[in-house]
């Protein structure tokens, strides 16, 4: 069985008693099962308040990870931080290719697999995210854009997490239905080729504990990166509660 995960990006939002607040809260509200090897539960604070987010989930079964990182692991990068750097604070795990920086700061393709290979290299698992815009879905554009997008991190290293997080769906309340959801996830599934078997894909838009279920339910889909809804602690942990259900 594929491992299923939810993952909580925090963005560029809270401060740092904010940030030790929810992560005291995730962690006191989550409940797992005694069998946990098949369920992560992460999350993905902003840069400066990883180390105090770690101090509250070490010792629990809540996961550390960050929003990004530099492809290069050393040198001149003015403002950047490194796969190792993260790997000395305690993560895990990195969001690559989140649709806010593929769009918001020009990352290509090329850009985000270069950042893969560094933070498997460093140890960390990295999750991800793929996903077409509004525009190109209206012109019809979502399978070559995902074709794209995917077949850039092919041959893919099966210690990743894929996540589909369809751009038009980020942050705007508009959810993929679990048909179209799970559509898009066999089609990833299928451009990822050999060993795909294996990866989780996650999905990722306004999801929160009222569609959650059904989109849980779908068998390509294995689990959630939330927005918004993961800045609640009480809505995180039913959605850990919904996914560990289907
Ligand atoms: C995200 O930014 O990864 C995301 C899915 O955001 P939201 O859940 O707020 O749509």
């Amino acid at each position: 069985m594929r491992r299923r995960l939810l993952c909580g990006n925090w963005k560029m939002h809270l401060d740092r008693a904010e940030a030790v607040s929810l992560a005291r809260a995730v962690r006191d509200a989550v409940v797992f099962p005694a069998d946990l090897d098949n369920l992560s539960c992460v999350l993905f604070p902003p840069y400066p308040y990883l180390e105090a987010v770690r101090t509250v989930v070490d010792g629990s079964p809540l996961k550390l990870g960050a929003q990004n990182l530099h492809e290069a692991d050393r040198g001149a990068h003015t403002g950047e931080v490194s796969a190792s750097m993260l790997v000395d604070v305690g993560c895990e795990m990195v969001i690559v290719g989140h649709s806010e920086r593929r769009h918001g700061l020009g990352e290509s393709d090329a850009l985000v697999a270069a950042k893969v290979n560094r933070a498997l290299e460093a140890g960390l698992t990295p999750v991800v995210c793929v996903g077409e815009t509004g525009a190109e879905r209206d012109a019809g554009q979502t399978w070559v854009v995902l074709e794209r997008q995917v077949g850039a991190l092919v041959p893919l290293d099966t210690r990743c997490i894929v996540a589909y997080e369809p751009v038009w769906a980020i942050g705007t309340g508009r959810v993929a239905t679990p048909q179209e959801a799970e559509t898009v996830h066999l089609f990833i599934r299928e451009q990822l080729g050999c060993g795909a078997a294996s990866v989780p894909i996650l999905y990722g838009g306004s999801l929160n504990s009222d569609n959650a279920s059904a989109l849980f339910a779908q068998p390509n889909v294995d689990g959630g990166l939330v927005g918004g809804a993961s800045l609640k602690a009480d809505v995180f942990a039913r959605m850990l509660v919904q996914l560990q259900k289907c």
